[in-house]
């Protein structure tokens, strides 16, 4: 492999690794990913981790989750539209294994007006009765 490539992929994942450590520390949804937090398990695979929420305003409350620290959508830059559709996909599936034939909605909300509260991209599943329309 060509010196100055290799040598700047390693310098690349460095950065990732102090990045990634950093907001261990400070992100409390990196925190719960990392296990330091405890939480209720939902499904796990190596991109994803999906929990239940601690104030839940459904009977099903699932929170997913990327394991890697984006802030949100906002600042998912386009190499993160496979992880973006895999979380979505990833919430039709727990919606089915939580057998929520009725329907059911997904909120990612974004931002402050948005009235995102944690700053780790997380989708909201939310299910189990009939929910209002429009949001608050
Ligand atoms: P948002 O307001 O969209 O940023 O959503 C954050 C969600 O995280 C809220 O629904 C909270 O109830 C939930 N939450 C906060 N702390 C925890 C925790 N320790 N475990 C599970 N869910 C949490
Ligand atoms: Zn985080």
């Amino acid at each position: 492999m060509n010196k100055d490539l290799s040598a700047r992929s390693i310098l690349a994942r460095v950065l990732e690794v102090a990045m990634y450590t950093g907001h261990a520390m400070s992100c409390l949804f990196c925190k719960i990913v990392e296990g330091s937090i405890p939480s209720t398990a939902v499904f796990q695979d190596d991109l994803v981790y999906a929990f239940a929420d601690i104030g839940p305003k459904a009977p099903v409350h699932v929170l997913i989750v990327p394991r890697e620290h984006i802030g949100s959508v906002k600042e998912a830059g386009k190499d993160k539209r496979a992880l973006l559709g895999h979380l979505l996909w990833i919430a039709a599936e727990i919606a089915r294994e939580k057998k929520l034939d009725k329907g059911y909605r997904i909120v990612v909300n974004t931002g402050e007006d948005g009235g995102q509260t944690v700053d780790h991209l997380h989708l909201h599943l939310l299910g189990g009765r009939m929910l209002t329309w429009p949001p608050g």
